[in-house]
């Protein structure tokens, strides 16, 4: 039987070199849960895994059972606890080195991930790229065939913008970076289903985007230049569930700041 999203617990193949642990963490802002994708090029035993997932011991048994406990080297798309809560467990039952954009999660490394970095482990090149904009430091990853995009694209619905140290000007240059980089190539999604094709997707994110810019700029010529986020969020989102609306407001609140900068 060939599974599909969302299959909890099994390693689900999807391309070539990449499969999927899916946790078991569903919610608002992880919508099925978080994806942990585990890569193995042909004829190895090793792995790379990307994003440990939550802190969650049964995931954390999953992966090792999924690698047999051999993984060359962990990496972190972005700082969030849905993704780097597990990066403990997994150090102490593998060994595994970990890197990240954040020092702070870097385990057996001293060096952060850079931009344009092409990584050498487990018989695989990858490339990173980085995307902020969801958070500061999130990056993506290309393969060959597929990009790992982390939170910055997702495999449903739309990325909210942290508001901590989320930026749309930096969302949208990363977004022109994914159409560019996603051409030909699979998206391998943090949360959702997969897709064959990120090119598409990543122009319709921008297509979204902007689209929302322009009911911001129209919501603020009726309620004023001034108007504060929740009151954007409550003309502009009225057509969205009221209990998105508190996500939304962090979008909103970053789409303002982008207005108040670009007009
Ligand atoms: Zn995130």
């Amino acid at each position: 039987m060939t599974l599909t999203h969302p299959a909890y617990g099994q390693l689900r193949q999807v391309t070539e070199t990449a499969a999927v642990l899916l946790a078991d963490n569903p919610g608002q802002m992880t919508l099925d849960g978080t994806n942990t994708w585990i890569l193995r090029a042909p004829g190895r035993s090793d792995h790379v895994v990307i994003d440990p997932g939550p802190q969650d011991s049964s995931h954390a048994a999953a992966i090792v059972e999924a690698t047999g406990g051999e993984i060359a080297l962990t990496l972190v798309t972005h700082r969030h606890h849905d993704h780097t809560g597990g990066i403990d467990r997994l150090t102490e039952l593998t060994g595994t080195p970990v890197r990240a954009k954040d020092s702070g999660f870097l385990r057996g490394s001293d060096a952060p991930l850079a931009d344009g970095e092409v990584i050498e482990a487990a018989g695989l090149r990858i490339a990173v790229l980085d995307t902020p904009g969801h958070t500061a430091d999130s990056v993506s990853f290309v393969l060959d065939d597929a990009v790992l995009t982390g939170d910055t694209i997702l495999g449903a619905g739309t990325t909210v913008l942290d508001s901590s140290d989320g930026a749309l000007t930096d969302y949208l240059s990363s977004l022109d970076r994914l159409v560019t980089a996603g051409r030909g190539k699979a998206l391998l999604p943090a949360h959702g289903p997969e897709h064959p094709d990120l090119e598409p997707i990543a122009r319709s994110y921008i297509a979204h985007r902007r689209e929302r810019l322009d009911q911001v700029r129209e919501a603020l010529r009726v309620l004023g230049a001034d108007a504060d986020a929740m009151a954007v969020v409550r003309r502009v989102y009225a057509d969205v569930d009221k209990k998105l609306w508190v996500a939304a407001r962090s979008s909103v609140q970053a789409q303002l700041d982008y207005l108040r900068v670009h007009g």
